[in-house]
């Protein structure tokens, strides 16, 4: 998932560059790192 990409599946996501984890909710555009302002990220836990 990148940032500005609707996310497909609610839940806790991981930065690919720093570690950061994100909680994204369905239908929403993923933000950019909190952190390290990446904009790459990986799914840990999806949530309902
Ligand atoms: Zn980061």
């Amino acid at each position: 998932m990148n940032t500005g990409s609707i996310v497909q599946q609610s839940g806790i996501y991981k930065c690919t560059s720093c570690g950061n984890e994100i909680t994204c909710v369905k239908g929403e555009r993923a933000p950019p790192c909190a952190k390290c302002s990446g904009t790459t990220f990986k799914l840990v836990r999806a949530t309902k």
